[in-house]
């Protein structure tokens, strides 16, 4: 498990992707960027991103402009009605019961709607320093191919097992984004990049495909 997480992040160290909410602290710019990559790519949702926290980066400001203003600049990103209200509804629900500030706990952020279990965890890990595990389709893929597992569905409590031994105490975000960033680009659905990839000697789909060509 150990070489596993630190294959993860050195790689991620030297060949992750840089993004913009991957560069902040602060709670409600995370909260932003968690909405937005919901069932979109992070290449889209670049595009989007500074732009629109620039204009809306504080529940304040985020709360008082209209809906059809905030979906105007969510349409490349497709589902922007839905978006747009979720974000809105979530932006007054700070500003009105927590004194314009993002709360720092996982039952609270996961009142807001559109906000689930991963993006509450990421808030917490990425902005308020917690170690908390987190399981999405991303995590769930890795760990089917690295350790020949059939877990399914991103609440799995075995994933998050896996996920608390993996990421041990710290839980350290760079094992997430080299998660995130090796599935996208190296550890495809289709067809894996395994001569490419920092855990092609530690992982089991590897050496099953190695044998059987054999
Ligand atoms: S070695 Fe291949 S299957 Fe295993 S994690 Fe890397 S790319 Fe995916």
């Amino acid at each position: 498990m150990m070489k596993t997480r630190n294959a993860v992040v050195r790689w991620y160290e030297n060949a992750g992707r840089d993004f913009p909410w991957r560069e902040t602290s602060d709670p409600f710019h995370i909260l932003i960027a968690e909405m937005l990559l919901r069932r979109t790519t992070a290449s889209a949702v670049l595009r989007v991103y500074s732009p629109f926290v620039n204009r809306f980066g504080t529940p304040q400001k985020l709360a008082t402009a209209s809906e059809r203003s905030l979906a105007g600049r969510l349409v490349s990103l497709g589902l922007q009605s839905t978006r747009a209200r979720q974000m809105h509804e979530t932006a007054i629900l700070i500003v009105r019961e927590h004194d314009g500030r993002v709360p720092d706990g996982s039952e609270h952020l996961k009142r807001f709607p559109g906000v689930g279990e991963y993006a509450a965890s990421a808030v917490l890990n990425f902005a308020f320093g917690h170690s908390v595990p987190m399981v999405d389709g991303n995590v769930i893929h890795l760990l089917n191919r690295v350790f020949s597992s059939d877990l399914e569905g991103p609440t799995n409590p075995r994933a998050l097992d896996l996920m608390r031994v993996l990421g041990g105490r710290r839980q350290p975000k760079h094992l997430y984004w080299g998660i995130i960033d090796l599935v996208s680009t190296i550890c495809l659905r289709k067809a894996p990049r395994c001569n490419r990839c920092p855990l092609n000697k530690l992982c089991d789909y590897a050496k099953n495909h190695a044998l059987q060509k054999s």
